[in-house]
């Protein structure tokens, strides 16, 4: 079994490359994914959440009302922080106990952990490598503002609100360059595969 941490900034292709990847066989645990089934009704992260933010922001049926919570937390950073760290420890919660799970069925293949803030969240050590997407910040602003619609200055705010790329590069064991055409980044991803399944 080998776990590889796949991340990378916005409109850098991440979600290509995981996509890719689950075509080839790998298990991915995507974090988006699993952070929204840790606010779902019923789940670990919200009694914390009733906790630390009151009932006022759960709705009668006892569900998070995120659109109050969000509009809350948006305008109070501190409070973001507060709210991210409780879910973000149900997030790696969740993800350790999976890798436990396989691990005693002795799942033999290659476990991504699909995480936009896998180095922001200090989840880098939890996997063998890391894996980090890039492409240049005009590739990533002509990508995004295609396929979401928003104007650049929208997408450069967001990018600049997020780790820079010479830091992420730094705590990474493999850089995808996505900067051309898929051919190109399929390659770079079956070159990387075949290194590991020669590990073995
Ligand atoms: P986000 O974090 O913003 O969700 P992401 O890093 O997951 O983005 P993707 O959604 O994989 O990025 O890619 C962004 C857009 O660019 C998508 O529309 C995708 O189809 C397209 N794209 C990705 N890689 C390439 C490529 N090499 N050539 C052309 N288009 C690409």
């Amino acid at each position: 079994m080998k776990i590889i941490g796949l991340t990378g900034g916005i409109g850098s292709g991440k979600s290509t490359v995981s996509s890719y990847l689950e075509k080839k066989g790998c298990k991915i645990l995507d974090c988006d994914m699993i952070s929204r089934k840790m606010t779902e009704k019923g789940s670990p992260a919200l009694e914390k959440i009733r906790q630390q933010f009151g009932s006022e922001y759960f709705l009668s049926d006892g569900t998070l009302d995120r659109k109050a919570l969000g509009d809350f937390v948006f305008n109070n950073r501190s409070q973001l922080d507060v709210l991210q760290k409780i879910i973000t420890e149900k997030v790696i919660e969740h993800i350790n106990n999976t890798i436990s799970y396989l691990k005693d069925y002795q799942f033999e293949g290659i476990i991504v952990i699909d995480a936009p803030l896998l180095f922001e969240c200090g989840m880098e050590n939890i996997a063998d490598e890391n894996w980090l997407v890039t492409a240049s910040i005009d590739t990533r602003l002509e990508r995004v503002s295609k396929r979401d619609g928003l104007s650049k200055e929208q997408i450069l705010l967001r990018i600049n609100n997020q780790m820079p790329e010479e830091e992420k590069e730094k705590l990474s064991n493999c850089v995808l360059d996505n900067s051309t055409d898929l051919d190109e980044l399929f390659n770079q991803i079956d070159m990387n595969l075949e290194r590991i399944n020669n590990e073995y």
